[in-house]
């Protein structure tokens, strides 16, 4: 059992069939990812016959309704949790941040959307025939949601859209955007989420380039009278905003994992040199101050894998509240830009050279603490529900 599996066998909230979705999502890393992550991190982007191998996986559609070609009959949050993890085990935040856009596209539509709305796009997301990605964030900001500013103008049948939207993943090559849209007046209560085709009339994208990520499309998408039918809306107009904060604790609890999985490769990566390599005549594992490095590693992933697995039961037995995904973001990204820099120590000046999997995740560290809510944002939020 290698370091980064040793956590799961003995935790009360794993079993077998746990271990089983572990194995399989393994199988798909090493079959169709490992022998290519370098080549679509130069390409800047995956190919799309990797969400339909990953469809076929059982991948895209774990946890997604079974009436869609999902998978939720007999998967619990745990199953989830340890795809995330799984996903990590290349070494590339890209791949999970690209190939599972769906995971925040889609949400708001099977938890709003119409019927109709449900049947013509969910089954296509999950097939990963077609893409969805989430647009909120825009160049004037991205913190302050209930200010955005895209507008959507009702007209008779259908909204006419002007806007930006930047920094969306997989925005270069999704097909639809999940678009958060001004349709009322100001503030939280004049937000709907509107789902917009983007080969639609008026939208035009532009790709941005990265510190890290690189296998992921990044892009800014605008929006020039760009006519949506009314039917693409998301729910009721000017009721958007819940769907995006209920949006959010999912994705936080999904960053957390993923940490925790990045942050388990470093060990893995930190520990196999440790053991390998030698200094002044010994293995460096041999040295005092080697080995507290590597404990003290790992005691900060077990703490905070601890948490994100409460949080996961808390979300199962419906007890969660979004303080507690906030706290944990942080606490979790915290972890692991502390865990990369050591690992990055333990490796030296390998850990600096391009083609390890520290140089990666030490580059791909600051996107953490700031996609999703960032650090500030999250402990604000946590200090106004739990204390103010
Ligand atoms: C690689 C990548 C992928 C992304 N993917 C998506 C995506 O798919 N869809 C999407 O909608 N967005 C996406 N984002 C955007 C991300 O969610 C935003 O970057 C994030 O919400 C912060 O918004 P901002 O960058 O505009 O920073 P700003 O809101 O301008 O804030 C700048 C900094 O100031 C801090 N700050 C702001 N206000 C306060 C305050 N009142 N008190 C203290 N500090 C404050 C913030 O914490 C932040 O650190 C992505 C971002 C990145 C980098």
């Amino acid at each position: 059992m290698t370091e980064f599996d040793r956590w799961r066998a003995r935790s009360p909230y794993y079993n077998e069939t746990h271990e089983a979705v572990a194995q399989s999502v393994r199988r798909f890393v090493t079959r169709e990812v490992d022998p290519n992550i370098d080549s679509w991190e130069l390409a800047g982007e995956l190919p799309r016959a990797l969400h339909i191998a990953a469809a076929k996986a059982g991948i895209l559609g774990l946890g997604f309704p079974d009436e869609f070609g999902g998978h939720s009959d007999g998967f619990d949050m745990f199953h989830g949790l340890v795809q995330t993890e799984e996903l990590c085990r290349t070494g590339a935040g890209g791949l999970s941040a690209s190939l599972m856009t769906h995971g925040i596209g889609l949400p708001p539509i099977l938890a709003m959307g119409s019927a109709e709305m449900k049947q013509k796009i969910a089954p296509g997301v999950l097939a990963g025939e077609i893409l969805i990605a989430l647009g909120i964030t825009e160049p004037s900001g991205g913190s302050d949601v209930a200010n955005l500013k895209t507008r959507a103008v009702a007209n008779k049948d259908h909204y006419v859209v002007n806007g930006s939207k930047t920094f969306i993943t997989t925005g270069m090559r999704a097909d639809y955007l999940t678009t958060a849209v001004r349709t009322g007046g100001e503030g939280a209560g004049g937000i709907s989420l509107l789902l917009i085709p983007m080969d639609a009339v008026g939208v035009s994208r532009t790709r941005l380039s990265k510190m890290g990520w690189h296998c992921s499309d990044t892009a800014t998408i605008h929006f020039e009278d760009v006519i949506v039918p009314k039917e693409n809306l998301i729910g009721v107009e000017n009721g958007g905003f819940m769907g995006i904060m209920m949006n959010f604790n999912r994705e936080r609890l999904g960053m957390a994992m993923s940490c925790c999985g990045f942050a388990r490769v470093c060990l893995e990566e930190a520990v196999t040199w440790a053991q390998q390599r030698e200094t002044f005549g010994k293995a460096m594992v041999k040295h005092q101050s080697i080995r507290i490095k590597l404990a003290d590693m790992a005691r900060q992933i077990a703490a905070t894998q601890s948490w994100v697995d409460q949080c996961a039961w808390q979300v199962q037995n419906g007890c969660d509240q979004p303080a507690d995904f906030a706290l944990l973001k942080v606490q979790a990204t915290q972890m692991l830009e502390q865990i990369a820099r050591e690992a990055a120590q333990v490796l030296g000046g390998a850990s600096y050279i391009t083609g390890s999997k520290i140089e990666r995740i030490y580059r791909e560290v600051r996107v953490n603490a700031i996609g999703g809510g960032s650090e500030e944002i999250m402990l604000d939020l946590a200090g106004r529900q739990l204390f103010a």
